[in-house]
């Protein structure tokens, strides 16, 4: 099992951005897994090469009267492997629930897709001492029924912050997640990881890789991040 880096470029990137992807195709090697999730409307324009592509939502239905929205097919048509569901900020934003989360990440799976599913509890759960509870019930009712699926754990707190959650309350909701969803499935990490915390975000058990938002948006930025996941996969710490 490859350790994932994955990139969230959310709502960043014009046709010049595609520079960053180029840039990084050139240096990574195949240690680890590189994904970028980039605005969809970049997906078609990036050569394919080392870098996977993923989507940052998915609609539950494969087509129809929606507007605005993508399908997980049309994800996949434009050069996608994998799509991200659940993202904090769509649960915040787009009011999406554990189960809308769920019904995007079948319908990821029925297109072939890898879904990415988010969770992550805010400060004021994981001060009321909620964090174990809040997540069990959020993954749980967010899985797919089936199919090969990633999760991510990132705490609403760390998000966009800089406050890096500390290796230890890493380490325990990993394991927590490991608990539920067992051996096979790659558990990443996400919340405001810089080359600077990534050696020590990736020595945590369970940590299967990262899911990267602002320092995923430049190539300078994320390599170091991805040369770190990489001495951890050599160092085979895998969960
Ligand atoms: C994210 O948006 O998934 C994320 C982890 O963002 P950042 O790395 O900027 O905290």
């Amino acid at each position: 099992m490859r350790k994932l880096a994955a990139g969230n470029w959310k709502m960043h990137g014009l046709r010049a951005s595609l520079a960053e992807i180029a840039a990084l195709e050139a240096q990574v090697g195949d240690a680890v897994e590189v994904l970028i999730c980039p605005p969809a409307t970049l997906l078609p324009l990036v050569p394919r090469g080392r870098i996977l592509l993923g989507g940052q939502d998915c609609h539950p239905k494969g087509h129809g009267a929606h507007t605005g929205d993508i399908s997980a097919a049309m994800l996949a048509e434009a050069g996608a492997s994998y799509v991200i569901v659940g993202h904090s900020e769509r649960r915040a934003a787009h009011g999406e629930t554990s189960a809308d989360v769920s019904a995007k990440a079948e319908a990821a799976v029925a297109a072939g897709l890898i879904p990415i599913v988010c969770v992550g509890e805010s400060l004021d759960e994981r001060e009321a001492g909620r964090a174990t509870e809040v997540i069990t019930e959020m993954l749980t009712a967010s899985l797919p029924k089936a199919g090969t699926i990633v999760v991510a754990y990132e705490p609403i707190w760390a998000i966009g912050t800089g406050a890096v959650a500390h290796p230890e309350q890493i380490g325990e909701m990993h394991q927590l997640i490991r608990q539920i969803v067992g051996p096979g499935v790659r558990i990443l990490y996400g919340g405001s990881v810089k080359p600077a915390n990534a050696d020590q975000v990736f020595s945590v058990a369970n940590v299967d890789g990262a899911l990267v938002g602002g320092a995923s948006l430049t190539a300078t930025d994320f390599l170091p991040i991805i040369e770190a996941l990489g001495r951890a996969q050599a160092l085979g710490t895998i969960g």
